[in-house]
């Protein structure tokens, strides 16, 4: 993809912050981070959806999101740390890696009722949607 940030990183034509990189995965540092050491592991070929993702892909990805995760610990002193795709900004699959010193560093407004030193949960939905819910999900994979 010509006109695509992470391709452009990934092939070296664009520098980055980089932490690994193999033959077909990317971890570099992003440009915007919640936290210092936010990073950003990506596939070398271009795919929008991480669902879409090969699985060896995707499992290499994760592997390395879980090295990155280790030494996050390790250097942050902390006790978590948060992995998620969002697909936002840049349309081409990107894991975030997150070491987490808030509870609500990659929060959802939905936790964020009570303000944010505490952790609402949303409300719940009543059995019989939860149950509807779950068939619907279990049938469509
Ligand atoms: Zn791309």
């Amino acid at each position: 993809m010509e006109d695509c940030l992470f391709c452009k990183i990934a092939s070296g034509d664009i520098p980055a912050h980089k932490i690994y990189e193999n033959a077909q995965i990317l971890a570099f540092l992003d440009l915007h981070p919640i936290r210092e050491g936010h990073a950003l592991v990506i596939p070398k070929d271009h795919h929008i959806w991480f669902e879409d993702l090969p699985q060896d892909l995707a499992t290499q990805i994760t592997t390395c999101a879980q090295h990155i995760a280790r030494a996050m610990k390790q250097i942050y002193r902390v006790e978590r740390v948060a992995l998620f795709y969002t697909g936002i900004h840049v349309p081409h699959a990107h894991a975030h890696v997150v070491p987490m010193h808030h509870v609500h560093d990659v929060t959802s407004a939905a936790y964020l009722r009570d303000g944010a030193d505490s952790f609402s949960a949303p409300p719940q939905m009543p059995p019989e949607k939860m149950a509807e819910v779950a068939a619907t999900l279990r049938k469509s994979l």
